[in-house]
C-alpha cells in the first residue's frame, strides 16, 4: 500500500486519538526509516525513546525469531525462563531486589500505585496520598492519569482516582510543605520528558528522598522515558546516586517490543503475594527475550559511552544554533534526551523537518525534543543539525 492508501484506511477505521503526520513508516534500520512511498528519513524520535538501540537491532531481531519458533506465549501459571533471566539482569544492575512485568508504562505505574497501597495497608497505616509533580506524565490509564500533573490530559475524564497532590517540579520547599503523615509516596520522573525535557537542579532527588524518609513515605521513580541508557547511565537516578523504593520502566526495555516493569526493594515488594496483582501478557517469553537482548546490548556494546559523547556533541550543536536564531530560548537535557525551547510554536518546524527527511517531535507547544538512538553517530548529528538549521532559517519563521 502507498502512504495515501494507508492514511485513508486509518482515517476510516482507526479511532481518532492521534494527530498523525501524513506518512506511514514501513521499514527501519538503525537510525533510518522508510515510508510506504520509499522515502528515507533520519529518525531522531526513536519511537519516542523506545528504539534506544535503533530500529531492528540484529540481536533483538534474532532473539525474537528464535523465541517465536520455540514458544510465543505461556501463562504465568508456569515459570518462564527469559522472564526470570531479565528480572535477574535488572536486579543486578539497579537498586531493586524484585521485578513485576507488565506490558506498558501506564501499567507499570498502576502496579506501583497498587503496591504502595498494599504496602501501607499491610502495615496498618492509613496512608494513600501520592504526591506527584506539575508537568509530569505517567500515562493514560486512570491511576496513571490521576498521577499525571497536567490538566490537559485529565479534562473530560473526571472523576479521577483520588488522593493525588501535585507540587511544582524541582521545588524542594513545596515538596516539604506537602509531605505529611498521610503521604504514602512521592512519584517523580528524574527528568521530565513529556513535560518539556525538564532537568532538576543537582540535589533535588536527594532532597526529595530525605523529605519522603522523614515522613515515612516511599519514593517512586518513573524512568519509563529516561531509563535504559537514555541519559548516558543505565538509569537516570544514577547521576545523583539516590535510589528509590520503586521504579517503573517500559519504553526502551525490549528494543521496540511492548513491555513494562515495576521494580522494588524486597521490603516493599514483599507486600505483593499470589493474587495481589497480575497480567496475562506480563513477562511473556517473546517480550522478555527481546528485553534480554536489548538490555545486554545496552550494557555491552559501548552504547552508554556513545550516548554520553553523542549527547554532549548534540547539545553543543544545538547551543550553536541558539546563537544564530534569537527565537531559541534554551537547550536542556542529559545524554540523548534533549529539549530545545523556542519562543515560537514548534509544530511547523517539525512539519518542515519531516518534508526534508528528518523526524523530530515537539512537546508542549514550544519545545523541540531530540531522542535519537543511543547509537547515533557524529555524522548523523551533523546531518540532523544541517536540516534543522535550514528549516529554522526559513525567512517565514521570523
Ligand atoms: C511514555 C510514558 C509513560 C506511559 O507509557 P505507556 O507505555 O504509553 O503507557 C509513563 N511515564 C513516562 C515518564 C513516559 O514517558
Amino acid at each position: 500500500m502507498s502512504n495515501s492508501e494507508i492514511i485513508e484506511l486509518t482515517s476510516r477505521y482507526v479511532m481518532n486519538t492521534y494527530s498523525r503526520f501524513p506518512i506511514a513508516i514501513i521499514r527501519g534500520e538503525g537510525r533510518r526509516v522508510w515510508d510506504a512511498d520509499g522515502r528515507e528519513y533520519l529518525d531522531f524520535t526513536s519511537g519516542l525513546a523506545v528504539c534506544n538501540l535503533g530500529h531492528c537491532h540484529p540481536a533483538v531481531v534474532k532473539a525474537l525469531k528464535d523465541q517465536a519458533e520455540r514458544l510465543i506465549h505461556i501463562s504465568n501459571l508456569y515459570h518462564i525462563e527469559p522472564q526470570a533471566e531479565l528480572a535477574r539482569l535488572l536486579v543486578e544492575h539497579s537498586f531493586a531486589d524484585r521485578v513485576f512485568f507488565c506490558n506498558s508504562g501506564a501499567e507499570a505505574n498502576e502496579a506501583a500505585i497498587k503496591l504502595v497501597r498494599k504496602y501501607f495497608s499491610l502495615k496498618g497505616e492509613e496512608r494513600s496520598r501520592i504526591i506527584t509533580m506539575e508537568k509530569s506524565f505517567h500515562g493514560r490509564t486512570f491511576g496513571a492519569l490521576a498521577a499525571t500533573g497536567q490538566k490537559k490530559f485529565q479534562a473530560g475524564f473526571e472523576p479521577l482516582l483520588e488522593k493525588f497532590t501535585y507540587v511544582p517540579f524541582n521545588d524542594i520547599e513545596a515538596l516539604r510543605n506537602a509531605v505529611n503523615e498521610k503521604t504514602a509516596a512521592i512519584m517523580v520522573e528524574p527528568i521530565q520528558g513529556e513535560g518539556g525535557v525538564n532537568v532538576p537542579s543537582k540535589g533535588y532527588l536527594r532532597g526529595l528522598k530525605e523529605a519522603a524518609e522523614k515522613a515515612g513515605a516511599l519514593v517512586i521513580y518513573d524512568e519509563i522515558q529516561v531509563g535504559l541508557g537514555r541519559t548516558g547511565k543505565l538509569f537516570a537516578y544514577e547521576h545523583e546516586g539516590v535510589a528509590p523504593d520503586i521504579m517503573t520502566l517500559a519504553k526502551g526495555l525490549a528494543g521496540g517490543v511492548a513491555i513494562g516493569a515495576m521494580l522494588a526493594t524486597d521490603a516493599v515488594a514483599s507486600a505483593f503475594t499470589p493474587g495481589s496483582h497480575a497480567s496475562t501478557f506480563g513477562g511473556n517469553p517473546l517480550a522478555t527475550s527481546a528485553g534480554m537482548a536489548a538490555l545486554n546490548a545496552i550494557l555491552k556494546e559501548g552504547v552508554l559511552d556513545n550516548c554520553r559523547k553523542s549527547g554532549e556533541y548534540l547539545a553543543g550543536r544545538l547551543e550553536a544554533l541558539k546563537k544564530t536564531f534569537s527565537f531559541i530560548k534554551e537547550v536542556r537535557g542529559k545524554g540523548l534526551i534533549i529539549g530545545m525551547e523556542l519562543e515560537v510554536p514548534g509544530a511547523d518546524i517539525v512539519k518542515d523537518c519531516l518534508s526534508k527527511g528528518l523526524l523530530i517531535n515537539c512537546v508542549g507547544d514550544k519545545t523541540l525534543r531530540f531522542l535519537p538512538a543511543l547509537t547515533v553517530t557524529k555524522e548523523e548529528i551533523d546531518e540532523m543539525t544541517g536540516i534543522l538549521s535550514e528549516v529554522l532559517a526559513n525567512p517565514a519563521r521570523k
